[in-house]
C-alpha cells in the first residue's frame, strides 16, 4: 500500500533511485559482488566518491576554490567539528534562528568562544536588510541554520550578511540555487533533499582549510588532504547520495528543485492562510520555510482528529516535532507535484467538515 511520507527526515526517496539501489545492493554493476561489499581503497569506489564530488559541483555550482569532504556523525558532529578547526584567532558569532542554531551554539562555546545573536522569524526580514548589522561589525565567522527543520524557518539570501558564514544547511541544501561570495564553509546531512543518513557533504573554502594539532577525525587539513579516505567513508551512503545527485542533474538540477519547491510550499501555505479559522501559521511570511511548512489548529480537538484522519488516508511524517507539537510536513526533493496535490486534497476536505 502506497504511503505519502512527508517525513522530516530520513526523508521519502525517490522510487527510481530506489530501484537501484535495490539491484545494486544484489550486484554491483554485474561486479559479482554487492555494493554493501565495496572496499573504499578500490577503483570502483574511487569512481564513485569523484563522481559524487563532480555531481555536487555542478549541481550547486560549487566554485573550484571549495573542497569537498564527506565525513560520518551527521551535522552534531559539526557543531564540534567546526568550533575546532575555526581559527583560534578569528572571532564568531551564531546568528541563531531556532532549535539546531541554538544546539550548534551550545557545542561551539564549550570548544571556544562565540556570542550569540537570537533572531526571531518576525525580527528576520529587518534584520537582514539593515546593511551592516552593528551586532555583526567586525566579526569573522558568522554560524547560521539556513532552514531551522523544526520551526520551518529559513534564510536564502545569504549575501545581506557580509560577514563570512559557516552554513548549517542539513534541511535545504539542493532546494534553491545560491552563491558562494561569503560561504566559508558549508555542511549537510544528506538524509533530507539528498539521500540517506550515515554521510555529512561538508563544503570548504581554501582558505579555511589550517593545519592545527587536532585528532584525527577533528583535523580538517588532515581529512581534506586525504580527500574523504583517511579512514573508512560511509561508503553505502556515499552511494546513494551519488544516485540522488545522478537523478536530480537529470531532471534539470537544482533550478527543477527550486521551481518545485516553490509551487509545492506556495500551494500549501494558501490553502491554510484561506483556512486560517481552524489554521495558523506561526512564522512571518518572509521567512516561511519551503522544506518544512508548520502550522497549529485553533483547538487542539482538531489536532488530534487531523492526524488520525491523515493516517487512514496513508499520510505519515506530519507530527510536529516533540518540542513544538503542532503539525510539520515537509516537502523535500523527492516529494512531488501529485503527492503534494493528494495531501492538499486530503486538507481541503478536512477542514471543509470542520
Ligand atoms: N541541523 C539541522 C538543520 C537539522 O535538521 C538536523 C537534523 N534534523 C541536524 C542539524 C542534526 O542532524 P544529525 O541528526 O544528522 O546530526
Amino acid at each position: 500500500m502506497k504511503k505519502y511520507n512527508f517525513s522530516p527526515g530520513p526523508a521519502k526517496l525517490n522510487k527510481s533511485v530506489l530501484e537501484l539501489v535495490d539491484n545494486n545492493i544484489l550486484e554491483y554493476k554485474n561486479e559479482g559482488y554487492s555494493i554493501l561489499e565495496i572496499s573504499h581503497r578500490s577503483d570502483a569506489f574511487q569512481n564513485i566518491l569523484n563522481k559524487t564530488k563532480d555531481n555536487l559541483q555542478k549541481l550547486l555550482k560549487i566554485p573550484s576554490n571549495y573542497q569537498i569532504l564527506f565525513l560520518q556523525g551527521g551535522a552534531t558532529f559539526h557543531n564540534t567539528f567546526v568550533a575546532s578547526n575555526i581559527n583560534k584567532n578569528k572571532s564568531t558569532t551564531n546568528l541563531v534562528t531556532g532549535t539546531w542554531g541554538t544546539k550548534t551554539f551550545e557545542d561551539f562555546i564549550k570548544i571556544r568562544n562565540s556570542k550569540q545573536l537570537l533572531i526571531n522569524s518576525s525580527q528576520l526580514k529587518d534584520f537582514l536588510n539593515i546593511p551592516n548589522q552593528k551586532e555583526l561589525q567586525n566579526v569573522d565567522y558568522v554560524h547560521i541554520t539556513s532552514n531551522e527543520t523544526i520551526e520551518g524557518i529559513q534564510m536564502r539570501d545569504f549575501n545581506c550578511l557580509n560577514n563570512d558564514l559557516i552554513i548549517d544547511s542539513s534541511s535545504d541544501l539542493g532546494s534553491y540555487q545560491f552563491d558562494w561570495d561569503n560561504i566559508a564553509y558549508l555542511y549537510a546531512g544528506a538524509q533530507k533533499n539528498l539521500g540517506i543518513p550515515g554521510v555529512t557533504i561538508s563544503v570548504i573554502r581554501d582558505d579555511f582549510i589550517e593545519k592545527n594539532e587536532n585528532p584525527t577525525y577533528l583535523n580538517i587539513k588532515k581529512l581534506t588532504d586525504k580527500d574523504s579516505l583517511l579512514n573508512t567513508p560511509p561508503t553505502f551512503s556515499i552511494y546513494v547520495l551519488k544516485l540522488m545527485s545522478d537523478w536530480m542533474l537529470n531532471l534539470g538540477g537544482v533550478e527543477f528543485f527550486e521551481k518545485q519547491s516553490i509551487e509545492n510550499s506556495s500551494n500549501l501555505y494558501s490553502l491554510l492562510s484561506k483556512y486560517n479559522d481552524h489554521v495558523s501559521i506561526p512564522v512571518d511570511e518572509y521567512s516561511r520555510s519551503r522544506m518544512n511548512v508548520v502550522f497549529n489548529f485553533n483547538n487542539s480537538d482538531h489536532e488530534e482528529m487531523f492526524f488520525e484522519e491523515s493516517l487512514k488516508n496513508n499520510i505519515i511524517g506530519i507530527k510536529g516535532h516533540r518540542s513544538v507539537g503542532g503539525v510539520r510536513i515537509s516537502l523535500y526533493n523527492s516529494v512531488d507535484k501529485t503527492e503534494v496535490q493528494y495531501l492538499l486534497e486530503f486538507m481541503k476536505s478536512f477542514f471543509d467538515k470542520l
